[in-house]
């Protein structure tokens, strides 16, 4: 007999100790709330270019180099706005006169689309794919700015990321990783500039962005930045490059943000570095696919399993049940966020891998969800 999502009532032994699944922002560690409420109170309401802050900004940096393993040469740029505002930032100070786009889900399309509209450089090539797929760059003389997304949060997709081979000389690979940064590995040798906000993989919250930027990217935004081209203070990568070498921001940042990612990349760090943080996001989508794969109403949207996210998992589910319906049963009963991508319009929910859950409350939430699925069939 089926019954009302809003009734279903989960038993609690079956129940995730912690109920946040969500692809961003998503779940920040307790422990991370706890020592952050420890030290606020000499942090917080104090200024962020006096030294208490500056150290916190300085060992950020110095932690994400070490996490990303990067070159000598590279620099760990940050700016207020998250992502949206670095494809701004972007449009004005990396890309020269034209780009090309891989654009295969929500976040690579809107990037794609802001660059369509810039008055002062010329229409970007945009490659698409069908969503739950990605496509692959095509190396042309014009594209100076190869624009990639390392993993594509509304579908579940993630890319390798790989310099087009016979771009021309001094052509960037830009990479939008938002939603893999920490948790997902990359070689530096293929991208020269490596962007994304920290309220996902990183368990902190929104309104910042950082850059990883090769030599390249730099000596790129200082050349833009010398030329005529009109960029508007706030959205000034070279403005950026100049506050972040003196472990600043332009503006004000949030401050429990920059420490709250500090201690993420912290924990990753300690605890064996990108590869403690990709086996733990690789065990639990792996269950999360091993399961959709054995259920008898769940499938993988993305079919391929080479372009399968560790990071976010996306499950199709059959036409006996609606996945809406799943989603509104596991938020009457603590589980948040496993609703499906909207504007996909799919019968589908949508679970974050990210390293800051436990592989038991992944495991939680498979069983609760055949649950639910028994009471609503
Ligand atoms: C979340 C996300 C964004 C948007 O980030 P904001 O900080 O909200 O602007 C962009 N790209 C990807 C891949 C994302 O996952």
């Amino acid at each position: 007999m089926s019954q009302e999502p809003l009734n279903i009532q989960i038993p609690s032994n079956l129940l995730p100790a912690d109920g946040r699944f969500a692809s961003g922002p998503s779940k920040v560690r307790p422990e991370a709330i706890a020592d952050f409420a420890d030290m606020a109170n000499g942090y917080m309401g104090t200024s962020h270019r006096k030294p208490g802050v500056k150290d916190i900004v300085g060992r950020l940096r110095s932690g994400m180099t070490d996490l990303f393993g990067l070159p000598d040469g590279w620099e760990v740029i940050m700016g207020n706005g998250g992502t949206t505002l670095f494809w701004d930032a972007a449009t004005f100070g990396l890309i020269e006169q034209q780009s090309q786009h891989l654009s295969f889900g929500e976040f690579s399309g809107k990037f794609a689309s802001a660059v369509s509209k810039v008055p002062f450089l010329n229409d970007p090539q945009i490659i698409t794919s069908d969503y739950g797929s990605h496509p692959v760059c095509e190396a042309e003389a014009s594209v100076d700015t190869y624009c990639l997304t390392h993993n594509e949060t509304t579908t579940g997709v993630t890319m390798p990321l790989v310099r087009p081979a016979g771009a021309a000389d001094g052509a960037l690979v830009a990479v939008d990783a938002t939603s893999a940064a920490g948790a997902v590995a990359w070689d530096p040798s293929q991208v020269d500039c490596y962007y994304f906000a920290p309220q996902k993989v990183l368990a902190s919250d929104g309104g910042l962005w950082f850059a990883l930027c090769s030599p390249a990217a730099l000596e790129r935004i200082e050349r833009i930045a010398a030329s005529d081209r009109w960029i508007p203070a706030g959205l000034s990568l070279q403005t950026a490059v100049n506050n972040s070498l003196k472990n600043q921001t332009y503006n004000t940042p949030a401050l429990a943000s920059i420490y709250l990612t500090l201690h993420q990349v912290q924990w990753i760090n300690t605890n064996g570095g990108m590869d403690f943080a990709a086996e733990r996001s690789k065990a639990m989508s792996d269950h999360v696919y091993s399961w959709a794969e054995a259920s008898d109403v769940a499938t993988p949207f993305v079919t391929d399993p080479a372009m399968r996210s560790q990071v976010v998992v996306t499950v199709d589910f059959d036409d006996s049940v609606k996945a809406d319906d799943i989603a509104a049963a596991l938020r009457a009963n603590g589980i948040l966020d496993t609703e499906g991508y909207r504007k996909l319009g799919r019968n589908q929910l949508r679970i974050a891998c990210f390293p800051a859950i436990e592989l038991s409350d992944m495991q939680a939430l498979t069983t609760s969800i055949d649950h639910v699925v028994e009471q609503l069939r």
